[in-house]
């Protein structure tokens, strides 16, 4: 596929699979349209990168589906002053969609190979506001909290509390919880003083491995 048939792939990609389902934030529909996905899959998947579905990266890590970018993204309400931690950088592609639409990014990965391919990603489809880390998120970035947004890509057995407490006033926080082959979105609001939690849809995300998540013998 050349340049014009990605471009035409990537508005249809957001037709029918993002607005047609119902997300519907206009800065999120735009960076959809806007970021690359094409270059942040392996060169062989290229032509697949505008499917219907994740894709595997290598380190048997996936990149997630479109639909879940975009909806993970709308629920974080993302805005451009903001300062966001994603756990889980995998292919590099959410973070580059964060990039487009907040000050700062912070992106961490447990597996060096995928930090590093995805880093080299991200200077090459020009995201110069993320920094990617290497290491177990599970427990955030405390050298680099605190955060306006988080969001974590990856399957947690509970909310990592660490990365709660990682959170700026009025911060939001995005996770997959659930057990180790189901879980559900749960969004965390930190208002004054109190956390509220509330569940949203059903999704299958592969597990957080680490101090506060999933043990790898689990
Ligand atoms: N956001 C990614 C998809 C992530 S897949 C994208 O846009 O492509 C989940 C990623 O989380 C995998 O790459 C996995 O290695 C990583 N991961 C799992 N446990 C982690 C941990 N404790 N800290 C950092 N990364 C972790």
């Amino acid at each position: 596929m050349n340049e014009t048939g990605y471009t035409d792939a990537r508005r249809k990609m957001v037709e029918s699979q993002l607005r047609a389902r119902g997300i519907h934030d206009p800065d999120v529909l735009r960076v959809m349209e806007e970021v690359p996905r094409h270059l942040f899959v392996p060169q062989d998947l290229a032509n697949q990168a505008y499917d219907d579905r994740p894709l595997d990266i290598g380190a048997g890590q996936t990149i997630s589906q479109p639909y879940m970018v975009a909806l993970m993204t709308e629920l974080l309400a993302v805005e451009p002053h903001h300062r966001v931690l994603e756990v889980g950088t995998g292919s590099g592609y959410q973070a580059a969609i964060l990039a487009a639409l907040a000050r700062e990014v912070i992106t961490i990965e447990r597996y060096e190979d995928l930090a590093q391919e995805a880093a080299q990603r991200l200077r090459g489809a020009g995201c110069g506001n993320v920094r990617v880390l290497v290491g177990d998120g599970s427990a955030g970035a405390p050298d680099h909290a605190p955060f306006d947004r988080i969001i974590v890509t990856a399957a947690s057995p509970s909310v990592p509390p660490s990365l709660k407490e990682q959170l700026a006033a009025e911060g939001r926080l995005v996770c997959p919880v659930g057990a180790r082959h189901a879980q559900k979105l749960i969004v965390v609001d930190r208002g004054d003083g109190v956390f509220e939690e509330s569940e949203g849809v059903g999704c299958v995300f592969v597990p957080l491995l680490g101090k506060e998540g999933w043990s790898e013998d689990d």
